[in-house]
């Protein structure tokens, strides 16, 4: 099934995409004796593998989530070092995704493959920009690869946010937020804007804050919510997990604005679902267009398509002349849902987590 020019560089097995020249998986979902990891977000990311070759950032993310001993052998890559891996050459290249992500070039006998892991065109003040990567086979995700899938400016939400912070500055605004890289993102984003009052964060954030601090990131000044008085939480930012808007720790505030920033918030009945009374659309994913603005500027003549809405995608590429195939990886998340259970995030929203495979 998996036909490309050449023999593919790539095959599947039950942990995901595997190269057998390198011998070794990208973004495995279980433990395997060599592992390449694009980016520290859960379900790309997981620990007990043999080896990890990632960027540095990436590597301090999976130790502060899984602990020191998450894996048996580190191997940091800075982006555009070639590092060779038997028959073949590894590349990192900037995703724009979060801290640390990266896409991954392999180069084989002249042949040149690269698996974009999550990516994002937009801005982020938190994360290398992405840089287009010639190859001949891309690999691409598809979050958000339907047309209905516009991100508008992640600014002009962040103004949507100040804004109501001023119409209603009584009361407490609720933020729902991906613990690594959405969460960040948005602080430098709010501090961009003017807004220097202290951010509050839930218990699952700090860590992750922290450790941008620790990689020179100022996000300004961030105090943790536990231990607040009600009467201390009016009229302020507080940024938490997705799910746990949902659960016994929101219900500490006083009638709070309710918040959530992803992409899935264009969809109104989704934000309805979570209860979203200020959806902000703010993606670290790329929306249709820059999928497909990407898929060119690759030059790639095959694209493989994984998570997510693979079927528009390739249906676009085909309209272009480009040979695509979906890949049906299982054991990816969505954008809201994935971190949901991660470590740093159980001792506050563990009642209410939600589960990595999310809607
Ligand atoms: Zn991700
Ligand atoms: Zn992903």
């Amino acid at each position: 099934m998996l036909l490309s020019g050449d023999a593919p560089l790539f095959t599947l097995t039950d942990a995901g995409l595997y190269c057998p020249a390198g011998d070794f998986h990208i973004d495995p979902v279980r433990p395997v004796p060599r592992a390449v990891v694009t980016h520290g977000h859960s379900d790309h990311a997981r620990s007990g593998h043999g080896a990890v070759l990632a960027t540095p950032e990436t590597l301090a993310i999976m130790a502060v989530r899984y602990g020191e001993g998450f894996t048996g052998q580190r191997q940091p890559a800075a982006l555009g070092v070639r590092t060779n891996i038997r028959d073949v050459t590894v590349t990192l290249h900037p995703a724009g995704h979060v801290l640390g992500s990266a896409q991954v070039l392999v180069e084989h006998r002249g042949r040149r493959w690269v698996v974009s892991g999550d990516y994002k065109r937009q801005s982020d003040p938190t994360a290398a920009g992405f840089e287009p990567v010639a190859c001949d086979v891309f690999v691409t995700e598809a979050t958000f690869a339907l047309p209905v899938f516009r991100h508008p400016p992640a600014e002009g939400e962040i103004g949507k946010l100040l804004d109501s912070l001023r119409l209603f500055p009584e009361r407490p605004h609720i933020v729902g937020a991906y613990a690594l890289g959405k969460a960040q993102r948005l602080i430098a984003l709010i501090r961009a804007a003017g807004h220097d009052a202290p951010i509050l964060l839930h218990g699952a954030l700090i860590r992750l804050c922290d450790l941008y601090g620790a990689f020179g990131f100022d996000l300004g000044r961030l105090e943790p919510v536990a231990g607040r008085a009600k009467k201390d939480l009016a009229g302020h930012i507080v940024l938490c997990p997705p799910s746990a808007t949902a659960d016994r720790w929101a219900q500490r505030f006083p009638d709070p604005v309710t918040a959530f920033a992803s992409g899935w918030m264009r969809v109104r009945a989704r934000a309805r679902q979570r209860g979203a009374e200020l959806p902000l659309i703010v993606s670290d994913h790329a929306d249709w267009d820059d999928l497909c603005a990407t898929i060119l500027e690759t030059g790639a003549e095959e694209v493989w398509v994984t998570h997510g809405q693979e079927d528009a995608l390739c249906h676009w590429c085909g309209l272009a002349g480009i040979r695509a195939q979906p890949l049906n990886l299982i054991g990816y998340g969505d954008e809201d849902e994935a971190d949901a259970l991660t470590p740093e995030g159980a001792a506050e929203t563990a009642p209410a987590a939600t589960g990595e495979a999310g809607a």
